[in-house]
């Protein structure tokens, strides 16, 4: 430091006064720390580029000491990458205004080529000449690399380590421009995984994201590394395939669904079985806009799960019709509700033994005045998907409880009446509330009221869903599990909830006589229901072989056509026809 406050004559001009000379003393003093403690590189030159002084951290940073460095000219530094133009701009600034600052790539004593910040100030003497020029520049190889991490980490997905939405943009931004300039052709495929969110929901979200990653590892081998594939959200992924046709691209979707239908092993030697649904749109020709291309190929992708599972569709113009159609049917929805246009029937349960009619499972009904009565199935996943089945679902509750109360006045020995609960209502945290609330409108006893919920809903194995289930039960409702043997209960799970029957979902039911697999699993489920002190009630029941096999493996209760259709409330009375027994107390 001494060396160099000596080349600065401004800086020792021989003080006048005491008190002045004190200040000048100090005002070096600092100089001297900062020059010596900050993390900058600083480099003091003379007018002609020679290096005359440098601090410790300029050491730190080139590799350079200060022995090694001073009396040599600043270009040692230079790393060869920037023109000699660049340089010439650089002096002529500093010629001119006295100062500079920019990017620079330097080079380290042991060749490493780096990035700085760098400032240079030129000092000059009192009759405006300069006398030296000092560099201060900061390391930006660390900025960068965390610039770069950063980059990666707002473009990738942390799971699976994919390009993610953004990525995806770009990228297919840049192809349909290449596609769309060299008169190619492309494809935008969309891949999503079928049954994703049962596993997710019945074994955790540990497994969900496992298989997901071993999803990925399959899309990936089956694709060329020139293809690009993303993580579009969820259970969803992209494919980008450029230079394809039309029958590239299919081929390509039919070796993914036939890869992905296999089954998975998942590390807690869990066995799955998922498959996946594809939606591809072509370009240019389908849209020439990044964002079009996407909304095309999700309708496609769309068209092709309404089509059964493991399906792959081509995107045609009349797609976009039908989205129109799934968002007027969330209009017509809520026009439903505020015209009161929902209905509920009802199914008899009945004692497989003697046909008794013991109870009603309510099922809801659309009846829209102009296309007439719409089953659920054909509205209830938008529903549940836009979350009007919230209010359906607790009008159904009401409405069913009403019918119940009524029945159980007018003298009918019944016991239950099974409400269909879906997961969207059963998550809100309010909903044992909203159950209590139509038990007491209505003044049903609690006992009466069987609440069904599927198995996937129930295995969500979250605290939340423990805490609704105990508070059901509190009230005094019954709980049975909907659709049983669909999902991928865990049994020890199913043995800490406190449901009280599971109902045999009607696959099994349809081919217990035909298919020996089906006949085991009904068996089996029978025998877990009677382990865990649970009843059994079995659905479709369509022939009279079935009712006997099942009444002969232990179940005891059933409902299906066989027996009666759902029915308005005003033909339940004549359901005695149908050789059921409906017993009424005397009036
Ligand atoms: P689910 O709860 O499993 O109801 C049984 C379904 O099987 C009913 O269909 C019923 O009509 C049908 N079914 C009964 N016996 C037979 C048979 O022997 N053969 C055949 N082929 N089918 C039979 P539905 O009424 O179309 O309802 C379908 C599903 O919609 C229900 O399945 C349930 O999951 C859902 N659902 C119905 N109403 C409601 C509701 O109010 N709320 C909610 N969240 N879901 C509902
Ligand atoms: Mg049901
Ligand atoms: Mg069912």
């Amino acid at each position: 430091m001494e060396n160099l406050i000596s080349t600065f004559p401004d800086w020792r001009a021989p003080p006048t006064h005491r008190a002045e000379r004190d200040k000048t003393e100090t005002v070096v003093n600092l100089a001297s720390a900062v020059f010596n403690s900050t993390q900058e590189a600083i480099v003091v030159t003379d007018n002609k580029g020679i290096i005359v002084a440098v601090n410790p951290a300029f050491s730190i940073i080139t590799g350079y000491s200060a022995s090694e460095i001073i009396g040599k000219n600043m270009r040692a530094l230079q790393s060869g990458r920037q023109h000699r133009a660049f340089y010439r701009e650089m002096w002529e600034r500093v010629g001119k205004s006295g100062y500079w600052q920019g990017e620079i790539w330097n080079r380290r004593k042991n060749g490493e080529v780096y990035p700085a910040l760098l400032t240079i100030s030129s000092v000059r003497n009192t009759s405006g000449t300069p006398t030296h020029y000092i560099g201060n520049s900061a390391d930006l190889s660390r900025i960068r690399k965390s610039e770069l991490k950063l980059d990666h980490v707002a473009h990738h997905d942390e799971l699976t380590g994919l390009p993610n939405r953004r990525l995806l943009n770009v990228r297919l931004e840049r192809i349909l421009a290449r596609a769309i300039r060299d008169d190619t052709e492309g494809a935008v495929i969309f891949v999503d995984l079928d049954r994703f969110k049962l596993v997710n929901d019945s074994l955790g979200h540990g497994a969900g994201d496992e298989l997901l990653t071993l999803a990925t590892w399959r899309i990936k081998n089956n694709l060329r590394t020139s293809d690009f594939l993303a993580r579009f959200g969820g259970d969803e992924f992209t494919v980008l395939l450029e230079r394809t046709t039309r029958d590239g691209a299919a081929k390509v979707a039919s070796n993914l669904i036939e890869q992905l239908s296999e089954p998975f092993f998942l590390s807690s030697g869990e066995e799955i079985s998922i498959g996946a649904s594809i939606g591809i749109c072509l370009f240019p020709k389908d849209g020439t806009s990044p964002e079009q291309l996407l909304q095309h190929a999700d309708a496609a992708l769309y068209q092709a799960k309404a089509a059964g599972k493991s399906t792959c569709k081509f995107y045609s113009s009349d797609l976009t019709t039908l989205a129109n159609t799934r968002l007027s049917l969330e209009n017509q929805l809520r026009r439903a509700i505020n015209r009161q246009e929902f209905v509920v029937h009802y199914q008899p349960l009945v004692s497989l033994q003697d046909r008794r009619v013991f109870g009603f499972e309510a099922l809801i009904r659309w009846q829209d005045p102009d296309r007439g009565m719409i089953a659920p199935s054909d509205f209830l996943p938008v529903a549940e998907e836009t979350g009007l089945i919230v209010p359906i679902g607790q009008w159904v509750l009401e409405q069913a409880c009403a019918q119940m109360k009524s029945w159980l006045d007018a003298g009918y020995q019944l016991d239950a009446l099974a409400v269909n609960i879906s997961a969207r209502q059963f998550n809100r945290p309010d909903f044992a509330t909203s159950v209590a609330k139509a038990l007491q409108q209505t003044g049903l006893e609690p006992c009466c009221l069987e609440l069904e919920i599927t198995e996937g809903t129930l295995m969500a194995n979250d605290a939340a869903s423990l805490a609704t289930l105990e508070a059901l039960k509190a009230l005094g409702v019954r709980l049975a599990v909907d659709d049983f043997g669909t999902g991928y209960s865990s049994l020890a799970y199913l043995k800490k909830l406190p449901v009280d029957k599971l109902k045999i979902d009607r696959s099994f039911v349809t081919d217990i006589g035909s298919d020996p697999a089906s006949a085991a699993i009904v068996s089996a489920i029978i025998g877990l229901a009677r382990c865990l002190g649970l009843s059994v009630l079995a659905e479709g029941i369509q022939t009279e072989q079935q009712r006997e096999t099942l009444l002969a493996s232990g179940c005891a209760e059933g409902q299906g056509f066989l027996f009666a259709r759902p029915v308005s409330p005003a033909a339940v009375p004549s359901l005695e026809d149908a050789m059921l027994h409906l017993v009424r107390a005397a009036p």
